[in-house]
């Protein structure tokens, strides 16, 4: 099973809890896809493995060939080709998304493609089991590229259960890890702002039609009740881990609390047997 591990705003946890059920269910397969941010290798304790480019082909120019006539500029929807009426365009390669419709366009076949990396996928082992992360290049705006790729390399592993760690919120990237997911399990930190973003997250998952569970994370942290959203939602909270001094001192020190402890452990196993019984 795939299961989307996300959240509605940054700092609920999702990355503590992604690893804790990674560790919870030895041989799941890693998979870091908050590009912009991976680090579930570092509660993991990934130390390496192979690096592998991310490509992406992008517009340039080939000025010789160019008859000024600005149509490439005119097509692109992401303002990555600048031209002032006159004289030659201008491409921004960091802002191309590589749609293809400025060479498409261009009659003198001045405008063309050539590969850029965009990222960069890791992999290999992480506590005894497989790892995989996506990494955005900085100053890149291909992110969900790189989480396609990313998800695409993690096939190569053949691993039974998926923890797909994707980024916090509602935007194009978290959308796409939840897609690729056969279940997704939010994150709540039961705060006014914690609970608030994870009505955006769980409308975001409800218009996708994909099974959605709660856990809440630093129960004790706010004492909002989310009963309302599980109704609205049709969603049930699973497990809820307290905030606690011990898992605060883990998360500074950039350790998972499943390894230092006993409780929290312990309700991780009880959060895999409530996810078996909830999508399976
Ligand atoms: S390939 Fe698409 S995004 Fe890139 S510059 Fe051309 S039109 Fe713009
Ligand atoms: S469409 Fe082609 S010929 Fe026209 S300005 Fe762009 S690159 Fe030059």
């Amino acid at each position: 099973m795939k299961i989307a591990v996300a959240s509605g705003k940054g700092g609920a946890g999702k990355t503590s809890i992604a690893a804790s059920l990674v560790l919870g269910r030895p041989g799941s397969l890693a998979m870091d896809l908050d590009v912009e941010e991976p680090n579930l290798g570092i509660l993991l304790g990934f130390e390496g493995g192979t690096t592998r480019p991310v490509l992406q082909p992008v517009a340039f120019l080939e000025p010789d060939l160019c008859s000024a006539c600005g149509r490439c500029a005119q097509v692109c929807e992401f303002g990555a080709i600048a031209w002032f009426g006159s004289g030659l365009p201008v491409v921004n390669e960091s802002l191309c998304h590589g749609c293809g419709a400025c060479p498409l366009v261009c009659p003198t076949g001045a405008m063309r493609e050539r590969d850029r990396e965009v990222g960069t996928i890791r992999s290999g082992t992480a506590a005894g089991g497989p790892f995989i992360e996506g990494r955005l290049r900085v100053g890149s705006v291909s992110t969900v590229r790189v989480i396609d790729e990313t998800i695409r390399a993690g096939t190569e592993f053949k691993a039974h259960d998926w923890i797909m760690d994707g980024p916090p919120g509602v935007s194009c990237p978290a959308a796409t890890v939840l897609r690729a997911a056969d279940a997704a399990l939010m994150v709540a930190e039961p705060t006014p702002f914690g609970l608030s973003d994870l009505a955006s997250v769980l409308e975001v998952a409800s218009d996708l039609k994909k099974p959605t569970a709660i856990v809440v994370n630093k129960a004790g942290l706010g004492e909002r009740p989310l009963d309302d959203l599980c109704r609205r939602f049709s969603v049930k909270v699973l497990e809820s881990f307290p905030f606690t001094r011990s898992a605060a001192e883990a998360g500074a020190l950039g350790r998972c609390p499943y390894g230092t402890d006993a409780d929290w452990a312990a309700r991780t196993g009880r959060l895999w047997r409530a996810i078996e019984r909830t999508f399976s």
